[in-house]
């Protein structure tokens, strides 16, 4: 399969280009589907980095925001900061042919005096992304995508998995939000943990 086939809009086949992606790897193949999927659906998805899961859900966020509103869309929680600024970079790269936005949620990063977070994407770790709904710094009222990336590492953090949980539940329940987990590995905990984190999610082992 090519990144046409796959549905993806011509300013983001134009970012993956410019990435020097030729062809989708296989979770990107397998993920992207059901990732693109109207209605939207969840999905738990199994897979190490290195595989080109960042890629995967950095596009489905994009795919999923209307440019037209400057209103936050989407949020991206990483266990770490490095991790969400790695991120942050694939938003940037993959989002560089569209009028995309993006903002960080974490600590060294929060905009001080700003009282006002209106950028279409957000990235950032838990605990920071909480205090900035919770300040109403961030209005997450049209949020449509929820990413949780490494859920193990976030899971294995102190804190971190509640704070997760805390941010899903300020989240819209006026429009269904899409909710998509990556993990490296499912032991118990975090399978448990997925599954109430996005019921009824598809799922994607490598
Ligand atoms: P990740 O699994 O998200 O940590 O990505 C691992 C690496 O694979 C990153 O350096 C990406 O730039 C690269 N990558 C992701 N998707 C592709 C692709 N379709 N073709 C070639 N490289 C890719």
């Amino acid at each position: 399969k090519t990144f046409e086939e796959l549905g993806l809009n011509p300013d983001l086949l134009k970012g993956v280009y410019v990435m020097g992606f030729s062809k989708p790897s296989k979770i990107q193949e397998r993920a992207l589907p059901l990732l693109l999927a109207d209605p939207p659906q969840n999905l738990i998805g199994q897979s190490q980095s290195g595989t080109g899961k960042t890629a995967a859900f950095v596009l489905t966020m994009l795919s999923r925001i209307d440019f037209t509103k400057n209103k936050t869309q989407a949020l991206c929680l990483a266990p770490s900061r490095e991790l969400a600024r790695q991120i942050m970079s694939v938003v940037v790269a993959m989002g560089k042919f569209t009028p995309v936005t993006t903002e960080y949620a974490i600590k060294e990063h929060l905009p001080k005096g700003a009282s006002r977070i209106t950028a279409h994407i957000v990235v950032g770790t838990p605990g920071t992304m909480t205090d900035l709904i919770r300040r109403k710094v961030l209005d997450v009222s049209e949020v449509k995508v929820f990413v949780l990336d490494e859920a193990d590492n976030m899971l294995d953090s102190d804190g971190l998995g509640e704070q997760t949980l805390r941010v899903k539940n300020m989240l819209p329940r006026s429009h269904p939000v899409q909710i998509v987990l990556f993990s490296a590995t499912f032991p118990d905990h975090v399978r448990s943990f997925a599954n109430n984190f996005a019921p009824k999610a598809n799922k994607i082992e490598l």
